[in-house]
């Protein structure tokens, strides 16, 4: 192996060289988050190529930087000291389809990618309109609604991989799917590019209706303004609790009719120990959904925020012995 040698140069000069004036100095994180929460990124810039993207990583791992990338931030929380690295935004686009298999950039928007399919009469990602983020993000958290996931028509991932420098691909089985899980939450230096999906042949007038049915059902839960990432923490699957212990102790507390599919929702039980309506500093759990936690007034703090998710999870623990996990992720903590 050839020894590692220290760059010449700065990561700030490096980058610049690279970038220009793309790179962005202490970008406020609370401004690229659906929370808005979260203090500057040293350093921030976008990647719209796979070249962009591989080169960026480079220069941060040459410089033993921190690097980090995120795509809408829709399900993230960023620290109040902000995150003392490189921040890439993931806006590789792409969009191909043959026959019923489509391509698409990680930095595509999943929203924009369920109507372009739509239109084009491929059918199997409808119900998911309007869940915010890019197709990376989705992947990566395994997102879904209404009884679709992304893990249900995917063929192909392409990624990047930090560590070996190469872009490499994984077939669905290899991405190891979850409930809101992947095998890239157990990689952080694995970066999805691309994705290739085998979608089903479906009349575009019907998709279209679908999806724009669960559009404004969604804006009537979320207003557009709303500064929240989602749901904030997984709703609980019985098949994860101690079956001698656990389990048995928390079927005789909640109401078997809360069961959907092996899970009872981090709602229900939050709901139950009078969740809704806290409040800690800036940050507000929903008075219409448990599992919402809101920047009311987009001033809050994550200091506010890990206070109120504490109290919120000893709650629940307390009352159902079950601990709640974050369905968000959080940068820079
Ligand atoms: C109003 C609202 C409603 C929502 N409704 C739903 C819903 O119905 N169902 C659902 O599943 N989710 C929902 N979410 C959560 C969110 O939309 C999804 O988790 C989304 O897929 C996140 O995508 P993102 O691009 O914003 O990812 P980000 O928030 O930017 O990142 C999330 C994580 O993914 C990683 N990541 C991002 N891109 C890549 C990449 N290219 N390669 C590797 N890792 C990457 C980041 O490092 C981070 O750890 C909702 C959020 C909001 C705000």
């Amino acid at each position: 192996m050839p020894e590692l040698q220290a760059p010449a140069a700065s990561p700030e000069t490096l980058l610049r060289e690279h970038f220009g004036q793309q790179l962005q100095n202490n970008l406020p994180l609370a401004t690229v988050t659906s929370m808005a929460i979260g203090g500057p990124a040293r350093f921030f810039l976008q990647a719209h190529t796979e070249a962009d993207l591989a080169a960026a990583i480079r220069i941060a791992r040459a410089c033993q930087l921190y690097w980090c990338v995120i795509g809408d931030g829709s399900n993230l929380v960023a620290a109040d000291a902000g995150y003392p690295g490189l921040i890439i935004q993931n806006r590789i686009h792409a969009f191909a389809a043959i026959d019923t298999s489509l391509t698409v950039g990680a930095g595509d928007h999943l929203s924009e990618v369920v109507l372009q399919a739509d239109r084009i009469g491929l059918a199997g990602l409808e119900k998911m309109a309007g869940i915010p983020g890019t197709i990376g993000g989705a992947i990566y958290g395994c997102a879904g609604a209404y009884g679709q996931e992304m893990r249900d028509h995917i063929c192909e991932v392409r990624y990047y991989n930090a560590s070996t420098d190469r872009f490499n691909h994984l077939s669905v089985s290899e991405c190891q799917f979850g409930y809101r899980d992947s095998t890239f939450k157990r990689h952080k230096d694995w970066i999805i590019s691309q994705v290739v999906l085998d979608l089903a042949p479906g009349d575009p007038q019907h998709l279209l209706n679908t999806s724009q049915d669960l559009i404004q059902s969604r804006q009537r839960k979320f207003s557009l303004d709303l500064k929240c990432p989602g749901c904030y923490f997984k709703n609980i699957r019985l098949d994860q609790l101690d079956p001698q212990n656990l389990l048995p102790t928390f079927l005789s507390r909640i109401d078997s009719s809360q069961i959907t599919y092996g899970k009872v929702a981090a709602g229900y039980l939050l709901e139950a120990v009078g969740a809704k309506g806290t409040r800690v500093g800036g940050v507000e759990v929903s008075h219409h959904h448990g599992n919402l936690i809101v920047n009311t007034h987009g001033t809050a703090s994550a200091a506010d925020l890990l206070a109120l998710v504490a109290q919120l999870k000893d709650r629940v623990r307390q009352r159902f012995g079950v601990d709640l996990q974050e369905e968000v992720q959080y940068l820079g903590f």
